[in-house]
C-alpha cells in the first residue's frame, strides 16, 4: 500500500453558495458575548418572530467562547439549520478565527450535509479571513484514515460569502499544507517509510517549481552520511534524504528547514516498552512539517529562497542494528559515541544539518520530535525552542505568537556542553543522566551547525495529540506549519 501523495480533503470551498442550491443546509453565525443580539442574527430572528431573541434572553443560546448551538430554522425556505457559535468577548486573534471556525465545522461532521455557509463575523478583520478558511479545512481532516465508514462526513460544500478570492485561496493552501503534514504523520509506518515518504514528496511537487532531490542509501554512502545510515541499519527499509528547493528569492542565501524523519522509532536495541512505542509513527513529524511548509511556499509563490531537508530512517531491531558503544564518523567528520540507540533523532539530524550547512544558508531551523524531556519541561502543547542566535528565534517567536502556536525558549548555557562530551569520541548521543535532556539534545545538534544562525524546535509534545480538541481531531496536529510560513514570508 502506498500513501496517496496528492490527497486533498474532498471538500469544495467557494465564496458563495452555488446558484443551483436554493439555500445552505447550515449557516454558521458567530455570537459575541454581549447582551443584545448582533445585527448578523437579526435576519434570522425575524424569520421566527424574535425566536432568537427569546432563546438568547432565556440563556438557551450563548456567546461564550466554545458555545455551539445547532437550531432548526422555523421556515420552509432559506437555510434549514443555524449553528450559533459563541465568540467570547475578545476575538481579534488569528487563532480565534482559526479555532472557532474549525470547532464549528467539526461539530457538523457527524452526518452528511449539503452546503455549509460560514458567515464571517465582523469581529474578524479581513486579513484573518484566510485563517477562517484554513481552520475549516483542518476540521475536515482526521486520523481515521482506515475506517470502512468515514468517521468525518464532509459537507458537499463550504461557502465563505464576503471572503475575498485571495484570502480564500490562501486559506485553502494553508489548510492543505497543515493537512498534508498531518496526513503523512497519521499514515501507519507500513505505508509511510523512508522510500515511500521520498516518493510521496517527489509526486507532491511534480509540476511545481520546487525541485526535489532524493538521496538513496547508495548516494548517502557516497556522501558520507554514515550517521543516517547507522540509524537505519537495523531496518529492511533503507534510509533516504530528501531535499526540496523553493527558489523565489533571486540571489539571497536560502533559509534551511531541516526535519527529523524517523518513520518508525522502536528505540532500536535500546528498545522502547510497548506503551512508549505506540505512537512512534509520529517520529517523522518534523520532516512532515517541512514538507507542509514547502508545499505552502510553492502554492503561494513566496518570494524567498528556502530549502527543505528531510533526514529519513526507520529505527529497528535486527542483527544489523547499530549498537551501544558504536562510534560513528558523521559526514562532518565529528565522531559520535552511541550510548542509547533510542536517541537516534539527533544522530539522523547530525548528517542532515551538515548537508543543509553546505548550502550556506542565512539561517537553519530544525524541527524534531526529539525528546520526552521537552514534554516533561513544557507539557504536551508547547514547542521547546533552543538557539545560538536570539535574533532569529525572536522572529520565529513573534510569528508563533501571531499564529497562536505556543513556544517557549530553553537555555543553551555553555556549561551544558560538558554533558555531551564522550570519553572515546568527540561527543556522545545522550547527556549525563536524564536532567535537562531537551537541552543536552540541542547541545548535541549545535555541534553540527558550526556557529551558523540556527534554531532548534523540539515538537515532541505538540506534534501529536492523544486527545481531540473541539477544533481538531486527535493524532497529528501540523504544528508550526503556520508559524514557519509566516516567519519566512516576513523575512526581509
Ligand atoms: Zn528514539
Amino acid at each position: 500500500m502506498m500513501p496517496d501523495p496528492n490527497f486533498d480533503v474532498s471538500v469544495n470551498l467557494t465564496r458563495e453558495s452555488s446558484p443551483d442550491q436554493s439555500a445552505a443546509d447550515v449557516v454558521i453565525v458567530g455570537l459575541p458575548q454581549q447582551d443584545s443580539l448582533p445585527t448578523s442574527l437579526n435576519e434570522f430572528d425575524q424569520i421566527g418572530n424574535g425566536w432568537l431573541t427569546r432563546l438568547q434572553e432565556s440563556g438557551q443560546i450563548g456567546g461564550k467562547r466554545g458555545d455551539l448551538t445547532l437550531l432548526g430554522v422555523p421556515s420552509n425556505e432559506g437555510p434549514k439549520m443555524l449553528l450559533v457559535a459563541g465568540l467570547g468577548d475578545a476575538v481579534h486573534h488569528r487563532s480565534d478565527a482559526f479555532e472557532i471556525t474549525a470547532a464549528a465545522i467539526r461539530s457538523l461532521l457527524d452526518r452528511p450535509r449539503g452546503c455549509v455557509e460560514v458567515r464571517v463575523a465582523e469581529q474578524f478583520p479581513a486579513e484573518h479571513h484566510d485563517a477562517i478558511v484554513a481552520g475549516a479545512m483542518t476540521a475536515c481532516e482526521g486520523q481515521a484514515l482506515y475506517r470502512s465508514e468515514p468517521s468525518l462526513k464532509l459537507p458537499t460544500q463550504i461557502a465563505f460569502p464576503g471572503v475575498s478570492q485571495d484570502q480564500l485561496d490562501r486559506g485553502r493552501t494553508i489548510g492543505q499544507s497543515i493537512n498534508q503534514a498531518r496526513r503523512m504523520v497519521n499514515e501507519p509506518p507500513a505505508v509511510l517509510y523512508p522510500a515511500s515518504f521520498a516518493d510521496a514528496v517527489t509526486e507532491l511537487f511534480e509540476g511545481s517549481e520546487t525541485e526535489v532531490e532524493v538521496w538513496d542509501e547508495g548516494r548517502l554512502a557516497e556522501e558520507g552520511c554514515r550517521a543516517i545510515l547507522a540509524v537505519g541499519a537495523g531496518s529492511a527499509r533503507p534510509p533516504r534524504l530528501v531535499m526540496m528547493r523553493h527558489n523565489g528569492g533571486g540571489d539571497e542565501p536560502p533559509i534551511a528547514l531541516v526535519g527529523k524523519g524517523v518513520t518508525f522509532d522502536s528505540g532500536g536495541l535500546s528498545l522502547k516498552p510497548s506503551e512508549a512505542m505506540m505512537d512512534m509513527k509520529c517520529d517523522m513529524a518534523g520532516a512532515a512539517t517541512v514538507v507542509g511548509v514547502m508545499h505552502a511556499l510553492a502554492k503561494i509563490g513566496v518570494k524567498r529562497n528556502v530549502i527543505g531537508f528531510c533526514g529519513l530512517a526507520e529505527n529497528m531491531v535486527s542483527g544489523t542494528s547499530y549498537k551501544l558503544g558504536d562510534v560513528i564518523k558523521t559526514r562532518s567528520g565529528k565522531t559520535i559515541e552511541i550510548l542509547n540507540t533510542d536517541a537516534e533523532g539527533r544522530v539522523v539530524l547530525a548528517d542532515t544539518l551538515d548537508v543543509a550547512k553546505g548550502f550556506q544558508p542565512q539561517s537553519i531551523v530544525d524541527l524534531a520530535t526529539l525528546t520526552g524531556a521537552c514534554m516533561v519541561a513544557l507539557g504536551r502543547d508547547v514547542v521547546g525552542a533552543m538557539t545560538n542566535d536570539p535574533k532569529v528565534l525572536s522572529g520565529i517567536e513573534s510569528s508563533a505568537s501571531i499564529e497562536g502556536e505556543l513556544m517557549w525558549q530553553l537555555p543553551m548555557f555553555r556549561h551544558y556542553d560538558e554533558q555531551v562530551k564522550s570519553k572515546v569520541a568527540d561527543i556522545k548521543n545522550i547527556g549525563d543522566g536524564r536532567w535537562g535532556g531537551a537541552i543536552t539534545a540541542a547541545k548535541f545538534l549545535e555541534n553540527f551547525v558550526d556557529g551558523q544562525p540556527w534554531v532548534h524546535l523540539d515538537i515532541a509534545g505538540p506534534a501529536f495529540a492523544e486527545q481531540p480538541k473541539a477544533h481538531r481531531d486527535a493524532g497529528a496536529t501540523g504544528v508550526m506549519v503556520r508559524t514557519l510560513l509566516r516567519w519566512i514570508e516576513e523575512q526581509a
